[in-house]
């Protein structure tokens, strides 16, 4: 695990003697994460990096995941589909079976940090044990919030208001709230194995290994197989280009402990790729950072066609790498993405055809989005920058209603 100095060459002196003096105010405080998976998805994603470097900092932070059983997932998984829009209609059991899990997890786990910092809807019913602990409570929502379905929202509002604060990742996100909302975007670490430099020989490995071909373009899209990622959509766009220009694609994702509808969707993907030479479907893994860094690099036009995107870290890694990338204009995808600029931006299906040609037939213009993406990521979306937000966040919440803080 990289230490903090070894950010300096990327992001400059100044950011780390910031994240210091921030440290410094904070070295007595504990901070406990608590999310509901510890492999899958970018929560734990981030978390994974995030946790160390906090240490690193001198502040005492740890992580913890609740326990849920099968039934438990597959609720709040039909609330995350339906805070991304979806319609869709609990019962009284499945909701119960949501209070009474948490309730179970206010009992076993021991929620012992100064600073307790839940993530996303699934653990948020443990602020239930407030009342009894005290300390300050942060709920930090990963989701794409811009059109919650209203039940699922009024549901989940009670138990974020008796939290201090909440934090979105998306202007588009903020809702009606009696708690102050914050903003802070997520990130990726430039010195994790899924984003730092590749040798050449690795990234042809890796391509040996799944047996792609390293001398015709790839276009690349990794995700969870999830509907919300469409990735059948991504297949159709694939089908659209490939008439007209030889490509492959790689379709590339593992499960989440926390997501019990992976295996369903790539059945349905795997149908209807019907066993075309072109189409490599990878189910990867939770250790296979190496291998996805590889891909990304590997790609000549990276794709994320989202119908609902939190952030998209998937986005920033790709970029990161000065990839072009195709996105869809979702969610937190167009803070990541100015349009013809850092990247391209799309509605549809014939869309991200029209783009994903273009981008094919002209590789220098793809070469200056992917520098420019790059550059965009280096200012705004490396970890350095959230474990500043992140500190500022945490010593706020001893000056509470303070606009300037004097450290
Ligand atoms: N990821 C991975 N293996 C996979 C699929 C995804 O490691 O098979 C990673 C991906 O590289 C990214 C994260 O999981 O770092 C997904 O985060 P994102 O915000 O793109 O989507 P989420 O899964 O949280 O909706």
């Amino acid at each position: 695990m990289a230490n903090l100095y070894e950010y300096e060459p990327i992001v400059g002196k100044d950011v780390i003697n910031e994240l210091e003096l921030y440290a410094s105010k904070l070295a007595n405080v504990s901070v406990q994460h608590i999310n509901s998976t510890a492999v899958g998805g970018g929560v734990a994603e981030i978390l994974i990096r995030m946790v160390p470097l906090l240490k690193d900092l001198g502040i005492n932070a740890f992580w913890d995941v609740i326990k849920g059983g099968e039934k438990f997932y597959e609720v709040t998984k039909k609330m995350h589909n339906a805070l991304h829009g979806q319609k869709v209609l609990f019962s009284k059991d499945e909701m119960d079976l949501f209070i009474q899990t948490n309730e179970m997890n206010v009992r076993d786990m021991d929620l012992g940090g100064d600073i307790m910092f839940i993530h996303d809807p699934q653990p948020i019913g443990l602020i239930s044990r407030r009342k009894e602990i005290g300390h300050k409570w942060i709920w930090r929502c990963h989701i794409d919030f811009s059109r919650p379905d209203p039940f699922t929202w009024n549901f989940l509002k009670k138990y974020i208001e008796q939290y201090d604060v909440s934090i979105f990742s998306a202007p588009a996100f903020a809702r009606e709230l009696t708690i102050p909302q914050v903003l802070i975007a997520p990130s990726i670490d430039p010195l994790s194995d899924k984003n730092k430099d590749l040798p050449q020989e690795t990234i042809d490995t890796v391509l040996e290994k799944f047996k792609i071909d390293k001398n015709r373009p790839i276009v690349t899209q990794i995700s969870r197989f999830d509907y919300l990622k469409d990735p059948k959509g991504v297949v159709q766009v694939f089908r659209k280009v490939r008439k007209y220009i030889d490509c492959q694609l790689v379709l590339a994702g593992g499960g989440a402990t926390d997501d019990p509808e992976g295996a369903k969707v790539l059945a349905e993907v795997q149908e209807i790729a019907a066993n075309d030479p072109d189409i490599f479907l990878l189910l990867l893994p939770p250790s296979s950072d190496i291998e996805i860094n590889a891909l990304q690099r590997a790609s000549s036009v990276v794709l994320q066609k989202s119908l609902r995107e939190g952030f998209g870290l998937t986005v920033a890694e790709a970029l990161w790498k000065a990839k072009p990338v195709i996105a869809s204009s979702v969610g937190g995808i167009p803070l990541q993405i100015a349009n013809r600029y850092s990247g391209l931006l799309t509605h549809t299906i014939e869309g991200t055809a029209f783009a994903l040609k273009q981008l094919l037939q002209n590789p220098t213009y793809g070469q200056q989005l992917g520098i420019n993406g790059r550059e965009h990521v280096r200012k705004n979306f490396l970890i350095t920058r959230h474990l500043r937000d992140y500190m500022l966040l945490f010593l706020s919440l001893d000056h509470k209603g303070k606009d300037v803080l004097f450290l």
